[in-house]
């Protein structure tokens, strides 16, 4: 069964296990600290600690545990950035299967996860569905738990909209029964409002003896892609630098530059069939993050061919790429608007195609 562990962070994890003991445990949170350190992880762990029936918590092995080890708790609510569902008046219930899903895949990958691409947000309809299961009762603990992970992008903070003073309030007056932890790598953009209505807490990047016991956790190995990473673990340890979503990072980067670089190979010798493979990949269900990365690697390597034309004084393949460098512009315009990447891919690869036809 896949776990979702957190790793390091024992200091603070044992100051908030005295909190939780003493019955001081303030019941809104914002752990905030570097991006990829384990904030969310650490959320998700206190969510444990808060459900478990039994003491010393978490026991690891009561129905709550098991439930919050599979992520599956139905009093333990947790949400983050995901891309705005086409009915901006989605109900509560279709943001909680969206966000299930994603949940699910994150369980499946482990909880190893790269950053939310920047066109995902946590917006109104998933705020509207936090405050309405605050109110409800627990199905099965005594308490809820709610987890708001990349806090800061929720969208639409202002005051003005209802569903934002609704949290507001909640974050001042939780029911007795709840607890709300936010997570940030960007505190600052923030809304004060919001800020002063939590209890901030420090999350450190993890020690290098830290980040060696993260890479040589057996489940966290075998999910690595060492193709990706340098070789050795002390490399390793040191191009995390406390934070091991940097190698997650470096992973995804990786593997759309790849992406990428196929696509343009494929495009230069106009090998369709390899294209729609491409495209289909690119574009595969949940990978939208992804997707717009290996966009944005297309951009950046475009612009190395240009250069290179031009240094070869070749002026009309330089214009050819010119232009579809404005294609991958417009095409990460369109992923950006949550278009078709399938589509984006297949109508992108065919102007790629003509661009370097001339080359052929
Ligand atoms: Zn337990």
């Amino acid at each position: 069964m896949t776990r979702v562990d957190v790793h390091g962070h024992t200091v603070l994890r044992q100051r908030l296990l005295d909190s939780f003991e003493k019955g001081s445990l303030p019941q809104s949170m914002l752990f905030h600290g570097p991006a990829g350190i384990g904030k969310q992880a650490l959320a998700l762990w206190l969510g444990g600690v808060l459900l478990c029936e039994n003491s010393p918590a978490p026991c690891g092995t009561c129905r709550h545990c098991r439930y919050q080890q599979a992520l599956t708790h139905p009093d333990f609510i947790w949400v983050f950035p995901r891309p705005r569902l086409k009915d901006s008046d989605a109900s509560p219930d279709e943001v909680k299967m969206d966000i299930a899903g994603a949940i699910a895949a994150r369980v499946e990958a482990g909880n190893l996860y790269a950053q939310p691409p920047g066109n995902e947000g946590i917006y109104v309809p998933t705020i509207r569905m936090v405050v309405r299961a605050a109110t409800v009762t627990p199905a099965l603990a005594r308490k809820k738990v709610i987890v708001v992970g990349d806090a800061e992008r929720m969208v639409s903070q202002e005051g003005s909209d209802q569903a934002a003073n609704a949290f507001l309030k909640l974050l001042e007056e939780p029911p007795a029964n709840t607890w709300i932890v936010l997570t940030s790598s960007a505190p600052g953009a923030l809304l004060p409002t919001i800020r002063s209505r939590v209890v901030a807490v420090r999350v450190s990047p993890l020690s290098p003896a830290e980040v060696h016991g993260w890479l040589t956790d057996p489940e966290v190995r075998d999910r690595l892609n060492d193709a990706a990473l340098p070789s050795t673990v002390a490399e390793r340890v040191a191009l995390a630098a406390g934070s091991p979503g940097r190698l997650l990072e470096a992973q995804a980067g990786k593997a759309a530059a790849d992406i990428a670089r196929r696509l343009l190979d494929a495009a230069s010798v106009g090998d369709r069939e390899r294209g729609t493979r491409l495209a289909l990949s690119a574009g595969s269900s949940g990978a939208r993050g992804a997707f717009t990365e290996v966009l944005e690697s297309l951009a950046t390597q475009l612009a190395e061919r240009a250069r290179g034309a031009i240094s070869e004084g070749d002026e009309r393949v330089a214009r050819a790429v010119a232009r579809a460098i404005e294609d991958v512009e417009d095409a990460k315009a369109l992923a950006y608007g949550n278009g078709n990447p399938q589509l984006i891919t297949f109508s992108l690869f065919d102007t790629l195609s003509s661009a370097f036809a001339g080359r052929r």
